[in-house]
Parts: C-alpha cells; sequence; structure tokens
C-alpha cells in the first residue's frame, strides 16, 4: 500500500511535471482532463469505467486508473495515475473498502469524489482475517449494479446539471439490460443440478453471484492480498471439492491460478475455466464490458458445473 512518505514524494514530482504541463505549447496529448470542453471523469478501475460509460453517453470522457488486468485491491498508484487524477473533474470508486490504497490516494488530490456501492446490502466475509467485512464485490450482482447506475447517474447530475435528464434517461436504459442479464444468469445457474450447485473459485469474490443464483460459495482465500493460497486454505478447499463431489473448480483472471490447479491434481474435478471479477479484459479479449463479463462467467460456470464429472 501506499504510505503517506511515498505519496508525498509523488506529490512534489506532480508539481513538476503539472508546471511543464500547463507550459505554452505543452504536449496536448498529455492533458488529461477537459477532452474538448467534455468533463473527465476517472474509475479505479475497469469495471465501474465501463458502468460509468454506459450512464455518461457521450457527455463525458470516462477512463479506469487501472488498466485491463490489473490487480485492484493492492495496486499501487504511480505518479503518472496521481498527475492524472489531480485533473479530473470526479473520481469514482467502489468503496466497501476494496480499494484499500484509494483512501490515501484521495485525500491528496482536491477532486471530488463518490461511492457507487452506496445504497447496496453488503455480504459480510465469514472466514479468515476478513471475517466480518464488507465482501467488496457487490458489482458481481447486476441488481447491485442497478444502485451503482443510479448512484452515478446523481453524481453525473451534479457535475453537468445541464444533462441530468440524459444521465437518468442512460441509467433507467442501462438498468433494463442489466435486468435482463440478471434474469438470464439466474435462469442459467439455477438450471444447474442441485448436487453440483457449488462454485469454487481463487478468490471469495462470488458472494452476491452465488446468493442471486442458488450457489455454494468455497473459495481458496477470501479477498486477493499477499499472503494468499496457505497450506490449510488449500488443504480445506481440496476437502470441499472431494466431500462434495464438485465437478469443476474456477480461477479468475487477475491472479495465477497454481493453487486451485493443486486441487485439480489432488481431486481430480476438473478446471472449469478462467471467471472475470476484478478487471474487464483489453477490447479485443472476452469480456470488454460488464455485461460480457457477467455473461461469460455465467456460461463457463454453467457449462463446467453441468458436464459429468471425469472419472
Ligand atoms: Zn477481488
Amino acid at each position: 500500500m501506499i504510505g503517506p512518505r511515498r505519496v508525498a514524494a509523488i506529490l512534489m514530482v506532480l508539481a513538476t511535471t503539472v508546471v511543464c504541463a500547463c507550459a505554452p505549447g505543452g504536449n496536448p496529448q498529455d492533458g488529461d482532463s477537459q477532452d474538448g470542453g467534455r468533463p473527465v471523469v476517472l474509475t479505479t478501475f475497469t469495471v465501474l469505467a465501463d458502468i460509468a460509460a454506459n450512464v455518461a453517453g457521450e457527455h463525458l470522457k470516462v477512463e479506469s486508473i487501472t488498466k485491463p488486468g490489473a490487480e485492484i485491491h493492492g495496486y499501487e498508484p504511480t505518479p503518472g495515475d496521481i498527475k492524472k487524477a489531480a485533473r479530473a473533474d470526479l473520481i469514482l470508486d467502489n468503496g466497501l473498502n476494496l480499494e484499500a490504497w484509494f483512501a490515501q490516494f484521495v485525500d491528496d488530490i482536491d477532486v471530488p469524489h463518490v461511492v457507487l456501492s452506496d445504497g447496496i446490502e453488503p455480504i459480510s466475509i465469514s472466514a479468515d482475517a476478513y471475517a466480518g467485512s464488507p465482501n467488496p464485490h457487490a458489482w458481481m450482482s447486476p441488481l447491485n449494479v442497478q444502485i451503482y447506475a443510479d448512484n452515478a447517474a446523481a453524481a453525473f447530475a451534479g457535475l453537468d446539471p445541464e444533462h441530468a435528464a440524459d444521465y437518468q434517461a442512460n441509467a433507467a436504459r442501462y438498468r433494463g439490460e442489466l435486468q435482463q442479464v440478471q434474469d438470464d444468469l439466474v435462469d442459467q445457474l439455477r438450471a444447474v443440478p442441485t448436487s453440483q450447485r457449488a462454485l469454487v473459485t481463487c478468490e471469495g469474490a462470488f458472494s452476491y453471484l452465488a446468493r442471486d443464483t442458488g450457489l455454494t460459495e468455497k473459495y481458496i482465500w477470501p479477498v486477493n492480498a499477499e499472503q494468499q493460497a496457505t497450506p490449510q486454505q488449500i488443504a480445506s478447499t481440496i476437502d470441499f471439492v472431494a466431500e462434495n463431489t464438485v465437478p469443476a473448480v474456477f480461477c479468475e483472471s487477475t491472479v495465477s491460478d497454481a493453487p486451485m490447479q493443486r486441487v485439480v491434481e489432488a481431486t481430480g474435478a476438473r478446471y472449469g475455466g478462467t471467471l472475470y471479477v476484478d478487471s474487464l479484459s483489453a477490447a479485443d479479449g472476452p469480456v470488454p464490458t460488464y455485461l460480457e463479463l457477467i455473461r461469460h462467467d455465467a456460461d463457463t460456470i454453467a457449462a463446467a458445473l453441468t458436464a459429468s464429472r471425469t472419472p
């Protein structure tokens, strides 16, 4: 995590670079704020950027601070991130302790920020050192993302009152798309035979999705951090998969699947594929948008759990 001393150092760099960027004849590519007069909105990660862009429509420029594939929990902001953020008009974060680096990040920048998860019903983490903390992955329920969209519309109306009606209309349209994806997700996963309805993943990122779809959730570690996949955590996952004859297990795109491959070797369960949670893929990858992320995960989970277990 970024410490106060490091932030102070970065801000000194920033003070110098801002002077350079503001000098006459500065490279226009370097100007991150005010894109052709459009206010600039930054989000902490790619999933939020896509959700926000759906609500913003053409009126705002929306960008993610972190790139596709980035590990977002323990991300360390770069001097470039801080420079970019200091020039933005609004910053959106997830909240629920997702972005461990974020509080310090915005403390040092005079830009308003809005927490998109405000108003959702958090699910508590039940295991390990995080027990009792809210599970931050609330966007893994499209129903929660309907609330994110409304929060974004309200934030954008405050930023740009002239287009408030458009933001509301965009959010309403997007809520409809989210409802469709949610309905399909629930139908698809509730069709998995009851005895095979267990979702075993690396990170405990699927509590909201598991709740919505009636899956039993088991994970190796609760939240991505430096210390994860201890021998005890792997042994507990192996026991769960063996006892419940779980047909397939999964891991997420932003972490190594090596610990889950050990579960596969020990149990004979199939490796069911890569799930996306904490990041979208690049534009030419399998999940360039949030709606595609949910569809991809639903398809991957349903296919792997429905197939019969290899002997
Ligand atoms: Zn995560």
